[in-house]
C-alpha cells in the first residue's frame, strides 16, 4: 500500500503529521512518501504541483493531502496559485467522485447552529460529481451580446453540460455507497428549469433500476438547500452535479458546526483517491499547535476504507476518535465549558492511545 503524503501549507503539515502517526500505529505495512504541494512547492520549485509530486501521486494507491493556500499567494498568476495543485491532481488522476460526509458527533451537537434535536445523530453523505458541469463546460468566455435583453453589451457566459457516461458513473458510485449505508439516494437537480438536469434525472433514474435494494428520490436543489436546514436527517446519500454539490456540501458541513471534524475523499474509477480535510489551510492559526487534526485523521480512515480495502482499520480509527471526544478532549475550535482544551499534538496522541 503506497501512500503519497502531501502536507501543503498553513496547518497542513501539523495536522498531516498527526494522521501519519495514527497510520503508522496500525499493524499494517505502508510505504509513505512525502512531497511538497501548494505554496510550499511553489517556494521550493516555482510550481504548486511539481512534476515529481504529480508522479508520486499518480503512482500511489492513495494520497493523504493536508491543505493548501495562503493569502500571500493571492497576487500570483492563477496557474501558479496553491489551489491549482488540487485542480491539477483532480484532473490528472480523473478524480470524479467527491465524498463529503456530514456527521454530527453526539458530544458536539451544541456546536451546530441548528437545534440539537435536528442534528443529533446526523450522518449523511454528499456525493458531488467533480469533473464536469458548468465549471468545466466549453465554450465559456466574454463577448459582445448579440441577443437577450441588452444586445451589443459586454457579456460573460459559461456552459452547463453532462454526458451520459459522466452521469452514469457518479450514479453507480452513489447507489453502491448507499448499499453500504441507509440504502437511500436523493438525487438533487434543477430539472424544472435546466435541460442538463432533466437529462441528469432521467439517467439517474435508469441507473437506479439496477439497484432495487436502494430507494431513490429526486429533489430540486432549492428545496434540498431548505431541507438540509429543516430536516437534515431525512437524507442518507445525496448525489448531485459539480456546482450544486459544491454549495450543498459546504452547507451540510456547517450543520455539524465543526469544520475541523469533517473528512473528504475524491475517487477515480480505479478507487485511487485523494483524502483531505474539508477545511482549508487556516493561515490564521498555522504554527500555533492549536489546529484540530481530527478531520485529517478521519480522512485517513476514509482512505483505509475506500482505497486500501482495510475497513477494520478504518473502524478502529473512527472508534478512537469517538473515544477521545467521549473523554472530553477538545481542540479550541470545538471547545465548550466543562471539556478539556488540548492542542494538535495532544489530540493526535490521545487518538493513538485510544486505538488500543
Ligand atoms: P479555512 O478552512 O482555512 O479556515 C476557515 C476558518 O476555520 C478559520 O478561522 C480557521 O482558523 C478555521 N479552521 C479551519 N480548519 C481548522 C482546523 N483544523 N482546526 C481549527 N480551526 C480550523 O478557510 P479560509 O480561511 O477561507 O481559507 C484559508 C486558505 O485555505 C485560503 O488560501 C484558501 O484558498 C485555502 N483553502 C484550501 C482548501 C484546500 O486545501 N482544499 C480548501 C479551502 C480553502
Amino acid at each position: 500500500m503506497n501512500i503519497a503524503v502531501l502536507p501543503g501549507d498553513g496547518i497542513g503539515p501539523e495536522i498531516t503529521a498527526e494522521a501519519v502517526k495514527v497510520l503508522k500505529a496500525l499493524d499494517l505495512k505502508f510505504e509513505l512518501e512525502e512531497a511538497p504541494v501548494g505554496g510550499a512547492a511553489y517556494e521550493a520549485s516555482g510550481h504548486p504541483l511539481p512534476e515529481t509530486t504529480l508522479r508520486l501521486a499518480q503512482s500511489a494507491d492513495a494520497i493523504l493531502f493536508g491543505a493548501v493556500g495562503d493569502w500571500k499567494y493571492d497576487k500570483l498568476d492563477r496557474p501558479l496559485r496553491p489551489e491549482q495543485a488540487i485542480l491539477g491532481l483532480r484532473k490528472h488522476l480523473g478524480l470524479f467522485a467527491n465524498f463529503r460526509p456530514a456527521i454530527c458527533y453526539e458530544q458536539l451537537t451544541h456546536a451546530s447552529s441548528l437545534k440539537p434535536e435536528l442534528v443529533a445523530g446526523l450522518d449523511i453523505l454528499i456525493i458531488r460529481e467533480l469533473t464536469g458541469d458548468i465549471y468545466f463546460g466549453q465554450p465559456r468566455g466574454r463577448r459582445t451580446a448579440v441577443d437577450g435583453h441588452f444586445p451589443g453589451a459586454e457579456e460573460a457566459f459559461d456552459t452547463m453540460r453532462y454526458t451520459r457516461p459522466e452521469i452514469e458513473r457518479i450514479a453507480h458510485v452513489a447507489f453502491q455507497a448507499a448499499q453500504k449505508r441507509g440504502k437511500k439516494v436523493t438525487s438533487v437537480d434543477k430539472a424544472n428549469v435546466l435541460e442538463t438536469f432533466q437529462f441528469w434525472k432521467d439517467v439517474v433514474t435508469e441507473v437506479g433500476q439496477q439497484y432495487p435494494d436502494v430507494a431513490l428520490d429526486h429533489m430540486y436543489v432549492d428545496n434540498a438547500a431548505m431541507q438540509l436546514v429543516k430536516a437534515p436527517k431525512r437524507f442518507d446519500v445525496v448525489v448531485t452535479g459539480n456546482m450544486f454539490g459544491d454549495i450543498l456540501s459546504d452547507e451540510a458541513s456547517m450543520l455539524t458546526g465543526s469544520i475541523g471534524m469533517l473528512p473528504s475523499a475524491s475517487l477515480n474509477d480505479k478507487k485511487q483517491g485523494l483524502y483531505e480535510p474539508s477545511h482549508g489551510s487556516a493561515p490564521d492559526i498555522a504554527g500555533q499547535g492549536v489546529a484540530n487534526p481530527l478531520a485529517t485523521i478521519l480522512s485517513a480512515a476514509m482512505m483505509l476504507r475506500f482505497s486500501l480495502n482495510q475497513p477494520e482499520a478504518a473502524d478502529r480509527i473512527e472508534a478512537a476518535v469517538k473515544a477521545v471526544l467521549a473523554q472530553g478532549l477538545r481542540t479550541p475550535d470545538i471547545h465548550s465549558p466543562g471539556t478539556t482544551r488540548v492542542g494538535t499534538r495532544e489530540m493526535g496522541e490521545a487518538v493513538l492511545k485510544a486505538l488500543g
